[in-house]
C-alpha cells in the first residue's frame, strides 16, 4: 500500500522511516522545504545508526532511502496513497483543514488516518466526507523505537478500516492497542497529568528539577524522569493536549501549570528549541538542568 505522511518533524519523519523500512512506497509532504530537508536528514542518520549497531544492512538502509518521495505540494503527494498519515503540528484548526483537503485530493478509497495526541478523532473526521475512513493511528515517539500504535476509533470509524489499520501496524512491526475516542485517549490521558503535575512540584518548590527526575526514575522505574520526557514530547505539545483534556473532559485538575503556559510563550519548548527543564547542546549526551531553575 502507498503512504503518504503529512508533517516531516519528529514523528512525521520517523512514522516516514518505519513504513518505508517495511517495504512500503511513501511520500513525505510539508509545508516547508526546511521541514522536508530536515526530516529526511533524520531518517538518513537515524538508519546510519541501525546500520552501525547491526540490525540493519547498508542495502537494506539505501532500499529504504530509495522509496520515500518527498514533495511541499500536499495535493500531489496524497494522488496515489492507500493510506494518509497525518502528523502535522498539534492543532485542531490547522487538521480540520488538513482534513478538509485531504478529502478532496486523496483517493476515494483512501484511509485518511492522524497522529493526533489528544485531538478527537470524530471532530476531525467530521471535517471530510468519508467519516467512516477516519482513524487515529498514534505512535510513540521515537518511532523507529517504540513499539506501541494507539488505534483510535472515532464515533463512525467502520471496522473494516480499523482492521486495515491494526494489520498494517502489525505488519510493519508495531503492536497497535485499539480504544475509543474521547480526550487525550489513554495514552496521553494518563501521562499528561502526571507531566503537569511533575511541573506542579517544581513550581511550588516541592523539589527541583534533578530532584523530581530523579525520584520518578529510581521510584518508580522509568526510563526517564517526567520533565526529561516532557522536554522531549515538547513543552508546545505537551501543553496543548493538557488544554484539549481540560476542554474535552471539563475537570480543573487537567488546568495546565502556569509554569507550562510560562516556558512555551517564552519559546523554551524542551529538545527541539535548545532547551526546557534541562538545556541541550549538540552533540552532548549530558543531562544538564537549565541554569533557569538553579537560580
Ligand atoms: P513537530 O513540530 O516536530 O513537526 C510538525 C511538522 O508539521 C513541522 O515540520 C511543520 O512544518 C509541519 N506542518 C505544519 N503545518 C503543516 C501543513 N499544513 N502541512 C504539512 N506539514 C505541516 O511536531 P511532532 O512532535 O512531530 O508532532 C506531530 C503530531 O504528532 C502532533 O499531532 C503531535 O501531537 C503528535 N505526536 C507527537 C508526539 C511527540 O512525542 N512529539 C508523540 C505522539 C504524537
Amino acid at each position: 500500500m502507498k503512504i503518504s505522511v503529512i508533517g516531516a518533524g519528529q514523528m512525521g519523519n520517523g512514522i516516514a522511516h518505519v513504513f518505508a523500512q517495511n517495504g512500503h512506497q511513501v511520500t513525505l509532504i510539508d509545508i516547508s522545504q526546511a521541514g522536508l530537508d530536515k526530516g529526511l536528514a533524520t531518517i538518513a542518520k537515524n538508519l546510519d545508526r541501525q546500520v552501525a549497531k547491526g540490525t540493519l544492512s547498508e542495502e537494506q538502509k539505501q532500499a529504504t532511502i530509495a522509496r520515500i518521495a518527498s514533495t511541499t505540494d500536499m495535493a500531489a503527494g496524497v494522488k496515489e496513497a492507500g493510506l494518509v498519515v497525518e502528523a502535522a503540528t498539534e492543532n485542531v484548526d490547522l487538521k480540520l483543514k488538513i482534513f478538509r483537503d485531504l478529502d478532496a485530493s486523496a483517493p476515494a478509497s483512501a484511509i485518511l488516518a492522524t497522529n493526533t495526541s489528544s485531538i478527537s478523532i470524530t471532530r476531525i473526521a467530521a471535517a471530510t466526507k468519508r467519516p467512516g475512513q477516519v482513524i487515529g493511528m498514534h505512535f510513540m515517539n521515537p518511532v523507529p523505537v517504540m513499539k506501541l500504535v494507539e488505534v483510535i476509533r472515532g464515533y463512525e470509524t467502520s471496522d473494516e478500516v480499523t482492521r486495515t489499520v491494526v494489520d498494517l501496524s502489525s505488519a510493519i512491526g508495531k503492536v497497535p492497542v485499539t480504544v475509543n475516542d474521547y480526550a487525550g485517549f489513554v495514552a496521553n490521558r494518563i501521562l499528561m497529568p502526571m507531566i503537569n503535575e511533575s511541573i506542579q512540584t517544581l513550581f511550588q518548590g516541592v523539589g527541583g528539577v534533578a530532584e523530581i527526575d530523579t525520584i520518578m526514575k529510581l521510584g518508580m522505574a522509568h526510563p526517564m524522569g517526567p520533565l526529561q520526557l516532557a522536554d522531549f514530547i515538547g513543552l508546545d505539545t505537551c501543553l496543548a493536549i493538557l488544554r484539549v483534556l481540560h476542554e474535552g473532559l471539563g475537570e480543573p485538575k487537567y488546568a495546565p501549570c502556569p509554569l507550562l503556559v510560562q516556558m512555551v510563550t517564552a519559546g523554551k519548548l524542551g529538545v527541539k528549541s535548545g532547551e526546557g527543564f534541562y538545556v541541550y547542546t549538540a552533540g552532548s549526551k549530558d543531562l544538564v538542568v537549565s541554569p533557569a531553575f538553579l537560580r
